[in-house]
């Protein structure tokens, strides 16, 4: 038997993690298939088409399949191994095309039709209603409007664009894995922490060079040297190296891929009519179209600028002081912020992290949500979980009444990959009322304790413990009847709201004094170190957000210009960067070439989304700040409107049913202390 086809007996129908062996994934996964495409061919059975019998149908198929293929890819992340990761690569495509199946089914395309035909007669509810529309534009976005060559020529772009975004991906990776920098004098080390010259000594070794210290371009070797190393010429070094990643016009430069991209994508948005991919992308976010998202980047650029010169030039002086510095360059930013930050603030995690012991944290972020949405945690240890580290929840509401399945998984292993992350193994759904309570997981990376030493936090560490926390609320208070417009299932630019919001929480004196002790006196956090954490938060804001800003004119530039006018990538990138310059150009360095968000991952007109979230989020816990962090009226209306609506409305309608009004800058300028 495999337990992953059978009904799960566990309780709350959690996964059967102690009884799921890998061996038990690749057949559920092909049954589960089987299975949906037999619910697939019932829906095209019935006589006349209506709401129910396709479109609703269709939502409630494939639930086995969505179920197995959750509890395998989040292994795959939190838990995976050789074998995982082999059969990922077995069961991706199984998965893919399946996916291309249900999409380019035109008999069931054509039902789809019909019911969105009759749209205006079926008086929907506007969730209904927000399905329908929802399902029938997953059809046409995949070209199910067009006559069989333009449906062929979409399919071949699909597989092109594919193709050159692995090797995009590639090349950067190769280019990042090529260089290294060896020291061989002990002094060129000076002014790096002990942690940062064991690593290197490390990487050493490894690559067999043993006796000195290899720093490379990957993230753990690159920023703690740029930040550290008091030997300029060599941070020079690094940062050329960094800055012209597949760029340097040999076997492994990413400027003709970029066009090709670039052009592809264009090409895909005007075969379905949108006038340029950025169209394309935006009609299904929050923010608006093309132009009012280059509106937002520039209105912002406007009030950010003059504060992140002022800051450059403040740091200029600092290291002209310091060290005799004539002109501050890109490769001396990170070196002289952090001793100005540490000269201004004094604030550093071996201060704080004795408040923020791992346990007292968890119970704080818990005691959090219960003050706003009433809601309790329970350990259920009678829950299956897939490591001892992790443990299970129970949720109950304010009634006492079961809300939801909560995982908690902290501690790093070999099989989880790097970062942090919210992830759902059953989302919340009502099928013939039936109510389907939903199972959501944290996963991160913090310092485990031992015998002796318990897990205390970094700052960095608890905001992103909250911030997760923030996502796995989304899910677990969902309240809605489909599952794919249930909980986190909202626009990209709007799903970060639940989280950054909550991450606010942690800067305000009345949540710290909730869980903040020093874990061996038990001493409150000091007022005046809070006070610290919030300016030190904003240092350097002026520069991180022009950076920010950089990068999103940037994607958009690429994805709304005719791509036919864009030959010289150094001189498109420079053009579009001018207003965004801060220090001179550097020749030679380039960012387009290995900006992976934009031409391998899924930001492509979407890297605006994170400052867009971060208005979101000021603006909307600025009525918290008016009406109290705790405050019941103003958490009751953002449960109600924000997190139990999952993406039943549009984001802006929710939006403005919690805030009044449309989101405004204004909030986050503050914030930032960006406002004059
Ligand atoms: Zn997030």
């Amino acid at each position: 038997m495999n337990p992953l086809l059978e009904k799960f007996d566990t309780p709350f129908e959690t996964a059967p993690f102690d009884r799921i062996a890998n061996e038990h994934f690749l057949p559920a996964v092909k049954e589960a298939i089987q299975l949906a495409k037999e619910e697939i061919a019932r829906i095209k059975e019935e006589r006349l088409p209506d709401f129910t019998n396709t479109v609703v149908a269709l939502e409630n198929s494939g639930e086995k399949l969505s179920r197995v293929a959750s509890i395998f890819f989040n292994l795959n992340a939190a838990e995976t191994n050789d074998t995982i990761q082999k059969l990922a690569r077995e069961i991706s495509p199984l998965l893919s095309a399946h996916g291309n199946d249900v999409l380019l089914d035109e008999e069931l395309f054509d039902r789809i039709r019909q019911v969105y035909q009759q749209k205006e007669q079926l008086h929907l509810s506007t969730e209904e209603d927000r399905l329908l529309e929802k399902t029938y534009k997953s059809f046409l976005r995949n070209g199910a409007l067009l006559n069989a060559a333009g449906k062929e020529r979409l399919r071949e772009i699909d597989q092109q664009l594919s193709q050159l975004g692995l090797r995009f991906g590639e090349n950067v990776l190769q280019e990042t894995n090529a260089f290294e920098l060896v020291i061989t004098e002990e002094k060129d080390l000076e002014g790096l922490p002990e942690g940062v010259v064991e690593a290197a000594t490390q990487t050493a070794e490894e690559k067999g060079k043993a006796g000195s210290w290899v720093f490379t371009l990957a993230f753990p070797s690159y920023v703690p040297f740029m930040t550290y190393a008091n030997n300029r010429e060599l941070r020079k070094q690094l940062f050329m190296a960094y800055t012209t990643k597949a760029a340097k016009g040999d076997a492994l430069d990413n400027q003709e891929i970029i066009k090709e991209i670039v052009r592809l994508k264009d090409e895909r948005a005007r075969l379905l009519d949108y006038p340029n991919y950025a169209a394309f992308v935006l009609e299904e976010r929050m923010a608006g179209d093309g132009m009012q998202v280059l509106e937002f980047l520039h209105d912002l650029l406007e009030k950010a600028r003059p504060k992140a010169l002022a800051e450059m030039e403040e740091l200029e002086a600092f290291a002209r002081e310091r060290d005799g510095l004539e002109k501050l360059q890109k490769w001396d930013v990170n070196f002289y912020a952090e001793k100005l930050k540490m000269k201004k603030y004094e604030v550093d995690d071996e201060l704080l992290k004795p408040y923020f012991e791992l346990n007292r944290t968890i119970d704080g972020v818990f005691l959090t949500a219960e003050k706003l949405y009433g809601i309790r945690f329970e350990k259920n240890s009678s829950i299956p979980v897939y490591h001892p580290d992790v443990t299970a929840y129970e949720v109950k509401d304010e009634q006492g009444a079961h809300l939801a399945v909560f995982y908690a998984d902290f501690f790093p292993r070999a099989g989880k990959r790097n970062g942090a992350w919210m992830t759902v193994y059953r989302g919340q759904k009502r099928q013939q009322g039936n109510e389907q309570r939903p199972h959501v997981s944290i996963v991160c990376n913090f310092t485990k304790p031992t015998k002796t030493k318990p897990s205390l936090l970094t700052f960095n560490e608890v905001t992103t413990l909250f911030h997760e926390f923030g996502h796995a609320l989304h899910g677990m208070l969902a309240n809605g009847t489909f599952e794919s417009l249930s909980g986190t299932n909202v626009y990209w630019d709007f799903v970060e709201l639940p989280s950054q919001i909550f991450e606010n929480w942690c800067y305000e004196k009345d949540c710290l004094d909730l869980f903040a002790r020093h874990y061996e006196t038990g001493a409150p956090i000091p007022q005046q170190l809070i006070e610290k954490i919030k300016k030190a938060a904003n240092f350097h804001q002026g520069y991180q957000t022009v950076r920010q800003i950089s990068l999103g004119l940037l994607d958009m530039a690429y994805y709304t210009t005719d791509p036919t006018s864009i030959d010289d990538i150094f001189a498109f990138e420079r053009e579009v960067m001018k207003p965004t310059e801060l220090l001179e150009p550097i020749p030679g360095s380039l960012m387009s070439t290995s900006f992976s968000h934009i031409f391998q991952g899924g930001y492509a007109a979407g890297y605006y989304s994170y400052k867009w979230a971060e208005v979101l989020d000021a603006d909307a816990f600025e009525l918290f700040l008016e009406k109290g962090i705790f405050d019941p009226e103003t958490a009751r209306s953002f449960k109600e409107n924000i997190l139990a609506m999952g993406g039943q409305e549009h984001p802006e309608i929710l939006y403005k049913r919690f805030r009044g009004r449309g989101p405004e800058t204004t909030a986050l300028l503050k914030r930032a202390g960006l406002l004059a």
